[in-house]
C-alpha cells in the first residue's frame, strides 16, 4: 500500500485530487452558503496540480478577481488540511489545452459556458435557481410556519396584495431563507410564467450595479429591474453600508411598489435592526408583512433529516437521525452537512452507517456544537417537569415523588454537563460524591427496566438539548 502521508503531492493523482476537491468544495459550500458558493466557487474549475500546487481555472476576470480577493486563502487553507504540501493555489483565465482528469468534470463546465456566453453579450445574469429549493421539500414547523405561509401567499396570489409587500423574510443563516425565496420563484414560474421574475442575491445585486456603472450601462441595469414582476433580493445586509447601492436600491423598491409589483426580500435580521442602512429604506422593507424565521426544533430538525434521507433514498439508521437532530441544533444548512458527510464517508470507506460510525466522523463538529448545559439548568428542568420547587433539588427531603426526580436530575447532570460526581452533589445541596454515583447507577438501571422513567428521560434529554 502506498504511504499517502509521506509524499501526498505526488499521491493527488486526479482521483485523489478530485476526491480532495469535492470535499473542500463541500467545506466551502458550508462556511460561505449556498449563495456564495454558487455565484463564485462553483465558477472555478480544477484544472491539475503541480507538486506543491493546485490550478483552476475561471472564465472571467472579475470571477478571477473576486475569487482571489475573497476566496483563495480559505480554498488553500481548506485544502491543506487534506494535503499540507499545497502551498499556493492559482486561478488563471487561459484554459489550458490538455485538461487532467479533474477538469473533465462535467458540472463546472457546464458552468463555465453558461457564464462566458452570458458575459459575452455583456448581458447581467440573475443567479440560477435551486432545483431542490421547492415548497413541497420544504418542512413547516412552529418556528417557520409564518415565513412559509407568507410565501406560500406571494407566490399563490395574482394580485399583489399591499399588505403583504414587500415581504420580509428574515432569521438566523442556514434556517431556510433561500430554500422558501427559490420556491417562490419556482411556484410563480409554474403557475404563471408570464410574470417576469428576477431573483438575486444583495451581493449581486451590487456587484452587476458597480458593472453597470463602470460599463455605462445603467439604463440597462434599471431596465432588467424595474421590469420585474417579483423582484427577489436575497441577504440585502449585504449592502448595509454600500451606500451608493443603497440609492440605487431604494429606487428600485418605490418604482416597484408603486407599480404593483411584488417584492420580497430576505436578510439576516429584521429591518429596524439592519445597521448602516438608511432609516427611509428600513422604515420601506418594514411596510408589508415582516415574517421571522426562529431557531429550529428537535421534532423540525427530525422531520427535515427524514424527508432528505427519503428524497435520497438511502437507508440510515432511525437512532442516527435522531441524534444529529439532538446534536446539530445550530442550523439545518449544518444539519443537512452532517448528515451528507456521514453518508459520503461511509460510501467511500464502504461502511454501514452506525451511530458509531456516526459520532467518529462527526467528532470536531459535534464538539463545537456542544450546547453548554449547567447543573443549575438541569435542575430547573426537571423541577418544571415533575411540578417541584427548584429547593426541593438540593433538600435531603426522602419522600419518592421528589428523591426520583432528584435522581434523574443527578443522571442527566452527569450524562449533559462535564462536571465531576463531587462538582455535582456540591449543586445538589452538598450531597457526598457517593450520593451522586448511587443516583446515576438507579437511573442507569430504570432506563433499562422501567419504560415510564426511560420515557420521561428520553422527554427532559431533548428539552433540554433543544
Ligand atoms: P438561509 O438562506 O436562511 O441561510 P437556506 O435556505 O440556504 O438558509 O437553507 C440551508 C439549507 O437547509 C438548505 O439546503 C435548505 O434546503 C435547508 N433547509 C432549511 N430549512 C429547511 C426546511 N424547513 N425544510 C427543508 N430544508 C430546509
Ligand atoms: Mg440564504
Amino acid at each position: 500500500m502506498k504511504d499517502r502521508a509521506v509524499t501526498p503531492a505526488v499521491q493527488a493523482t486526479g482521483n485523489d485530487g478530485q476526491m480532495i476537491w469535492s470535499v473542500v468544495q463541500d467545506d466551502l459550500k458550508h462556511e460561505f452558503g449556498e449563495d456564495t458558493y454558487k455565484s463564485w466557487i462553483s465558477k472555478l474549475e480544477c484544472t491539475g496540480f503541480n507538486a506543491n500546487s493546485v490550478n483552476f481555472y475561471v472564465p472571467t476576470r472579475f470571477i478571477r478577481d473576486w475569487v482571489r480577493t475573497h476566496y483563495e486563502k480559505k480554498i488553500l487553507k481548506s485544502w491543506q488540511k487534506h494535503n499540507s504540501s499545497i502551498k499556493k493555489i492559482s486561478i488563471v483565465i487561459n484554459k489550458p489545452k490538455k485538461s487532467s482528469p479533474i477538469s473533465a468534470a462535467e458540472p463546472s463546465n457546464k458552468s463555465y459556458q453558461a457564464v462566458s456566453v452570458e458575459e459575452e453579450r455583456g448581458e447581467f445574469f440573475q443567479a440560477s435557481l435551486d432545483g431542490r429549493y421547492r415548497f413541497d421539500t420544504f418542512i413547516a414547523g412552529p418556528s417557520n410556519e409564518f415565513a412559509y405561509a407568507a410565501a406560500r401567499a406571494v407566490s399563490e396570489t395574482k394580485k399583489v396584495q399591499p399588505g403583504s409587500n414587500p415581504l420580509f423574510l428574515y432569521g438566523g443563516v442556514g434556517l431556510g431563507k433561500t430554500h422558501l425565496m427559490h420556491a417562490i420563484a419556482w411556484h410563480i414560474k409554474e403557475t404563471n410564467p408570464k410574470r417576469k421574475v428576477v431573483y438575486i442575491s444583495a451581493e449581486k445585486f451590487m456587484y452587476q450595479f458597480i458593472k453597470a456603472l463602470r460599463t455605462n450601462e445603467m439604463m440597462k441595469f434599471k431596465e432588467i429591474y424595474r421590469s420585474a414582476d417579483v423582484l427577489m433580493v436575497d441577504d440585502i445586509q449585504f449592502i448595509c453600508g454600500k451606500n451608493s447601492t443603497q440609492e440605487e436600491f431604494f429606487h428600485t423598491l418605490n418604482t416597484l411598489i408603486d407599480n404593483n409589483r411584488q417584492i420580497v426580500i430576505s436578510g439576516d435580521r429584521s429591518p429596524s435592526d439592519l445597521e448602516n442602512m438608511e432609516d427611509r429604506i428600513k422604515s420601506r422593507l418594514g411596510w408589508g408583512l415582516v415574517a421571522d424565521i426562529h431557531n429550529t426544533t428537535y421534532e423540525l430538525r427530525l422531520g427535515i433529516l427524514q424527508s432528505k434521507v427519503e428524497l435520497m433514498d438511502i437507508d440510515v439508521p432511525k437512532e442516527v437521525l435522531e441524534f444529529l437532530a439532538y446534536k446539530i441544533a445550530s442550523n439545518v444548512r449544518e444539519l443537512e452537512g452532517a448528515l451528507n458527510k456521514v453518508i459520503a464517508h461511509t460510501n467511500l470507506t464502504k461502511k454501514v452507517i452506525t451511530l458509531a460510525n456516526t459520532q467518529d466522523i462527526l467528532r470536531d463538529l459535534l464538539r463545537s456544537n456542544e450546547r453548554n448545559i449547567t447543573i443549575e439548568e438541569v435542575q430547573k428542568k426537571v423541577a418544571e417537569r415533575y411540578n417541584l420547587k427548584v429547593s426541593d433539588m438540593y433538600s435531603s427531603k426522602r419522600s419518592r415523588n421528589i428523591a426520583r426526580p432528584r435522581q434523574i436530575a443527578m443522571y442527566l447532570s452527569k450524562s449533559l454537563t462535564s462536571h465531576s460526581l463531587a462538582e455535582i452533589g456540591k449543586k445538589f445541596g452538598g450531597k457526598d460524591h457517593t450520593t451522586v454515583m448511587h443516583a446515576v447507577k438507579k437511573v442507569e438501571g430504570l432506563l433499562k427496566d422501567n419504560k415510564e422513567v426511560s420515557e420521561e428521560v428520553r422527554l427532559l434529554m431533548k428539552v433540554m438539548q433543544c
